[in-house]
């Protein structure tokens, strides 16, 4: 298939100079590709900061030329971008290709903290990978993107990030015609657990692959052996188990419900990638769905430990001829590393929920159950209740008053101190380090709604408005009250999410 035209008049200096290990390294798992024309383009948003850190001039991305290139209309100056290939388990059924159906990887940059990163583009047209789907990405999605992998790296979740969206003046088919947009996101790389199951099926690239990601993301591993019992190969899955069992741990303490973990929105980084139909907890609850799709519950908000346990599966399987060449030598050796997922998850879930209440030593899991128990029975609100817990240790007690009614809370709340008493931290101190680790704000789903609704209709005053508090999760501010608020009942019920739209 011949690539796209380059329509538009831009030079492709804005993003000059990226690399492309990747594509020069790993060819078979990439078709070079180069974004659709867009037919009037204008930048919503851009991220300064993460520009800075990119050493990225913001003037120039925001002029024409860089607007061309977040647009993926121009490639940048000595750029190779390329679709990349991957497979994946979705829902549970596999699909061996999948790809890149409306992405392009343009290349990498080494961020000013020293490590590579991709500038990747979703949204810009169709490539090899589209199967039936457009190549198009619509601008209330990708600012929902935009937001909420903002205010995750803001939480302190590993993510990637945003560096624009632009509006492309295209229309595109959805409910309807919607305008079209490109989101610039910028992640550690864009290895799956999708890109090791098609590279696995493809033969010995896999090993390449394996090697690349050894030496992009745990370059320590690169001192081991290629063969025998401690094998930089059974090093790369156990250090992948690791890093989802702690990312998976932060996704179920900031209550955020990742909505579509299939095995190609599973990273070897340990960032969340893939933010389709994800949403915030309100009201605490481990079945809660908000994907539209997701009619079985596969992935609501209390399975995702085991969907992730089940991912790391997958991903063993593509790593066994590296790690042995005997079968069940290989798979002894996995099944070890897999069987510590639990208490690995159990042990980052426990220091966290720690952290939330204040408790400084172990944490008694049946102080974390009874707590949970009465938050799902009485359906409290999840982020709320850790900083009204917080102002209870400052004689604060209207906040936790309005959230839970004190007959079901009180027992609880005794015990709790009793535990706190103990420590012998002062209960202002210990109210003081729970700020600083439970967020005031949140993506409210009732507020991104409104707010994506207003940018549809070109007022982009209160995305902008949210995006400013959920980047700023710890810091109290009395004019944004309002962000706290769960969301009415009558809209949560209603709530619902879409994949890939
Ligand atoms: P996702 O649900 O975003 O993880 O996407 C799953 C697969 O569908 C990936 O291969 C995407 O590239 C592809 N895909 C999603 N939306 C589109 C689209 N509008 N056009 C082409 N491919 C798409
Ligand atoms: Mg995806």
């Amino acid at each position: 298939m011949a690539a796209h035209h380059d329509f538009t008049a831009g030079t492709g200096a804005a993003l000059a100079g990226l690399e492309s290990t990747f594509a020069d390294e790993l060819g078979p798992l990439t078709v070079p590709w180069q974004g659709a024309d867009a037919p009037d383009s204008r930048l919503l948003v851009v991220n300064e900061q993460l520009a800075a850190s990119l050493q990225l001039d913001v003037a120039e991305l925001r002029g024409a030329d860089g607007i061309g290139v977040l647009s993926g209309s121009t490639a940048p100056i000595g750029a190779n971008p390329v679709a990349m290939a991957y497979a994946g388990h979705q829902f549970g059924s596999y699909a061996p290709i999948l790809g890149d159906g409306r992405a392009l990887l343009l290349g990498e940059r080494v961020n000013t903290a020293g490590r590579r990163v991709d500038v990747h583009l979703k949204g810009s047209g169709r490539t090899p990978f589209s199967r039936g789907g457009d190549g198009y990405a619509v601008v209330g999605p990708m600012l929902r993107e935009y937001l909420v992998s903002e205010a995750m790296h803001a939480l302190g979740n590993p993510t990637t990030r945003a560096l624009s969206v632009v509006a492309t003046g295209r229309q595109v088919r959805r409910n309807g015609a919607e305008p079209g947009a490109v989101l610039a996101r910028v992640a550690s790389s864009h290895l799956r657990v999708g890109t090791f199951e098609y590279a696995a099926r493809q033969g010995e690239i896999v090993q390449s692959l394996a090697d690349y990601a050894i030496v992009r993301h745990y370059p320590e591993l690169a001192e081991l052996p290629r063969t025998g019992a401690h094998n930089r190969y059974l090093g790369l899955f156990e250090a992948v188990v690791e890093v989802q069992a702690s990312l998976v741990a932060r996704w179920m303490l900031t209550g955020f419900v990742h909505g579509v973990m299939n095995t190609d929105n599973t990273t070897i980084s340990g960032e969340t990638i893939d933010y389709g139909p994800c949403a915030f907890l309100d009201a605490f609850d481990p079945a809660a769905v908000f994907s539209s799709i997701d009619h079985g519950g596969r992935y609501a908000f209390g399975n995702q430990p085991a969907v992730m346990k089940w991912n790391m599966a997958r991903f063993a399987e593509t790593l066994l001829r590296l790690i042995d060449s005997t079968p069940d030598t290989a798979i002894t050796a996995v099944t070890a590393v897999l069987d510590t997922f639990d208490e690995r998850y159990a042990g980052h879930y426990a220091a966290g929920m720690g952290a939330k209440l204040g408790v400084t030593g172990s944490t008694d899991r049946a102080l974390i159950d009874d707590l949970l128990t009465v938050l799902v029975e009485r359906r409290v609100d999840w982020t709320g209740t850790f900083r009204a817990l917080a102002d209870e240790l400052r004689g604060n007690s209207a906040p936790l008053d309005a959230l839970v009614p004190r007959e079901h809370i009180g027992a609880w709340l005794e015990r709790w101190r009793r535990i706190l008493a103990e420590q012998g931290r002062g209960e202002v101190v210990t109210a003081n380090a729970m700020d600083r680790v439970n967020p005031l704000y949140i993506p409210r789903n009732h507020q991104l709604d409104a707010a994506l609704r207003a940018a549809a209709n070109l007022d982009l005053a209160p995305f902008e408005k949210l995006l400013e508090v959920v980047t700023h999760p710890f810091e109290r501010r009395d004019e944004w009250i309002d962000y706290t608020v769960a969301a009415p009942q009558s809209f949560s019920e209603e709530f619902q999410t879409f994949c890939g739209t």
